[in-house]
Parts: structure tokens; C-alpha cells; sequence
């Protein structure tokens, strides 16, 4: 049913003051346990998407609905998301699990200790998450914000660009971390402008160009489709 449903989005349209139009009658859904890449040139309307999912702005026309509920800014299934920040601003001085001790004691929520060990065995920083922040690889970085973003265990984890920069090992950890998650029964939406990323880290994967969706499916389907050709229109 939809109130099982993590995410199911209909028709969505986003136009900007000034005329531009970033998503046009955009949809498409998540089912649980899927890893879903998000997939598209720059300014194929991904962030935008994302965003409007979060509630950060509102969509022009159509809906998203999370668990049956329709997200609108303020809306309180907002808190059944995680998200991702690039390089969130950590204290470098600091370690790993003390940065996120830190966070979340800044966001006022109670945090269950069994909680905060359970995003960081997903993160799979070992014992690293004892080290100072500063001796961390930008993967390492990453893989805590990650953690960051699943402190609460959200039941839908939205990750804009997480494997932006990182080396193909480190691509394939944060593969890890994500199919990890997933398969706990709890929901990942991750972009990317990279197929070759998108392949490693996501179960399926949604197409953008241009504000539109041009293809969706399970990964090894578009792969085979040639979505690399479809995608590659468009990069500058
Ligand atoms: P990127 O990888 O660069 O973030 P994207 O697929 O996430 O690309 P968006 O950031 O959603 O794309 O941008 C889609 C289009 O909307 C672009 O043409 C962008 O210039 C435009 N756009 C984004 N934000 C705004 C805004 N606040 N006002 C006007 N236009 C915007």
C-alpha cells in the first residue's frame, strides 16, 4: 500500500522565478530496500528534485508523497528523511564519534546510544571513527557524513552526490555502506552525474535530462540499454 511506499513522486514540475523549468512532470517511485540512483548531467534537475523532496521548496505542480504523506515544507514526515551534506563542516581536532555526538546534540533530538553504533558499523570506519577527522581520506569524510545523515536511522536516506571526488576503492566502500543500509529494509536515494557510480553503488536507478525522466529500471537493464549513450547527450 502507500503507506508502505518510502517514496512515490507524481507528475512533479519545478519552475523557477524568471521562467526556467528545472523538473518537468516528473514520476516515479522507491520501493523499500532499494538503492536508487538518481542520474543526470548538471542541470538535468536532480538537486531541485532532492530538494523538494527534503521540503527546503516547494514544488510548481505535482506531489511527493512519503509513506502516503505528501511532503510539504515543515511537513512531519520530513523527519523520516536523512540527508547528506558534502564535507558537513566537522571539527577537524575532533574525532569521528565526537563530531557526531556534537551534531546531534546541536539538533536537540534524543539519540539512542544503540543508534549512533549502529550508523557507524554501517559507515564502516572501524576504529578510525577514534581518529582526529583531520587524518581522515575525503572517502573516510564522506562515510561519516553519511553516518551523520543516518544518526536517527531515517527510513529514506537522501544522498546528493556522495561519491562526488572519491577513487574507484572508494567508491566501492561507499557501495557498501549504501547496499548496508538497504538492507536493513530502510529506503537510499543517491544522484549522480556518473553512470559508472551509479552501476556501483544503486539497485536502479532513474534517468533525468533536462528536467524529464528518460529512462528507469533496475541497474543492470538501463546499463544494458545503453543509458551511458542517452546520458552522455547532453555533458558539456
Ligand atoms: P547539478 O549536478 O549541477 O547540481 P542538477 O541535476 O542537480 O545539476 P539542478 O541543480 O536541479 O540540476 O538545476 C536544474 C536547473 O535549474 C539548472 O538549469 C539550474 O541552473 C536551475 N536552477 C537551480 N536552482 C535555481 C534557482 N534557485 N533559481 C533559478 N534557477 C535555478
Amino acid at each position: 500500500t502507500l503507506a508502505d511506499t518510502p517514496l512515490v513522486i507524481e507528475n512533479l514540475t519545478k519552475s523557477y522565478p524568471g521562467g526556467l523549468t528545472a523538473v518537468k512532470d516528473l514520476s516515479f517511485r522507491v520501493e523499500r530496500g532499494q538503492v536508487l540512483g538518481l542520474l543526470g548531467p548538471n542541470g538535468a534537475g536532480k538537486t531541485t528534485t532532492l530538494r523538494m523532496l527534503m521540503g527546503l521548496i516547494s514544488p510548481t505542480a505535482g506531489q511527493i508523497k512519503v509513506f502516503g504523506h505528501t511532503v510539504t515544507p515543515g511537513a512531519p514526515v520530513l523527519s523520516r528523511i536523512g540527508s547528506f551534506v558534502e564535507g558537513s563542516g566537522f571539527l577537524p581536532h575532533l574525532s569521528g564519534a565526537a563530531n557526531l555526538r556534537l551534531y546531534w546534540a546541536s539538533t536537540g533530538r534524543p539519540v539512542e546510544r544503540a543508534h549512533l553504533d549502529e550508523a557507524l558499523e554501517i559507515a564502516g570506519l572501524g576504529d578510525a571513527v577514534h581518529r582526529k577527522v583531520r587524518t581522515y581520506s575525503q572517502g573516510m569524510r564522506q562515510r561519516l557524513a553519511i553516518a551523520q545523515a543516518m544518526l536517527g536511522l531515517p527510513e529514506l536516506l537522501v544522498l546528493d552526490e556522495p561519491t562526488n571526488g572519491l577513487d574507484p576503492p572508494q567508491i566501492h566502500q561507499m557501495r557498501e555502506v549504501l547496499q548496508r543500509y538497504a538492507a536493513t529494509g530502510r529506503t537510499v536515494l543517491v544522484s549522480s552525474h556518473l553512470l559508472a557510480e551509479v552501476e556501483q553503488t544503486s539497485t536502479h536507478v532513474v534517468v533525468m535530462h533536462r528536467g524529464r525522466l528518460v529512462a528507469a529500471g533496475e541497474v543492470g537493464d538501463i546499463v544494458a540499454a545503453g543509458g551511458e549513450a542517452t546520458f552522455r547527450v547532453d555533458q558539456p
